[in-house]
């Protein structure tokens, strides 16, 4: 995403544009594999030695709050942060620990479909699939 485009976004939600909010804000929305705060600013903090683990918490709790990343927690504090807020399936590997988006034909169709049955307006969603990957699987064979 475009510099300008993030600093509109920011700006359109009353959260002031600071370079280090820019950095990570860019950083989580080109990210896919749902990376925790400490991946975040482990990855942010060569580059920018000057950026706080705070500052990183700080600015997903905003994200979060203005609906542009969802937090996932996996209990015993581990939470981590997904860019896509549509709807969709986490695929999930209890082993590594890795996240992958997953989207089957009609996701979107079946989820209108059982919110309007529900009768309900969802202010946000969360499906988790449970599995071993592939790259587990073979480790163990
Ligand atoms: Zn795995
Ligand atoms: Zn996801």
């Amino acid at each position: 995403m475009e510099n300008q485009h993030i600093i509109d976004l920011l700006k359109k939600n009353n959260l002031k544009v600071t370079t280090q909010r820019l950095l990570v804000t860019k950083y989580i929305l080109s990210r896919f594999d749902h990376p925790s705060a400490d991946q975040i600013y482990h990855d942010l903090h060569d580059k920018f030695p000057t950026i706080s683990l705070g500052t990183i918490y700080k600015t997903l709790n905003s994200l979060k709050e203005i609906g542009v990343v969802n937090e996932l927690g996996f209990g015993e504090g581990a939470v981590r942060y997904d860019p896509n807020t549509k709807i969709h399936i986490n695929l999930v590997c209890t082993k590594c620990n890795s996240i992958l988006d997953y989207y089957p034909d009609q996701i979107q169709n079946s989820w209108n479909n059982l919110i309007k049955n529900l009768h309900v307006k969802p202010i946000g969603q969360r499906i988790d699939i449970y599995y071993k990957c592939k790259e587990c699987q073979n480790r163990d064979l």
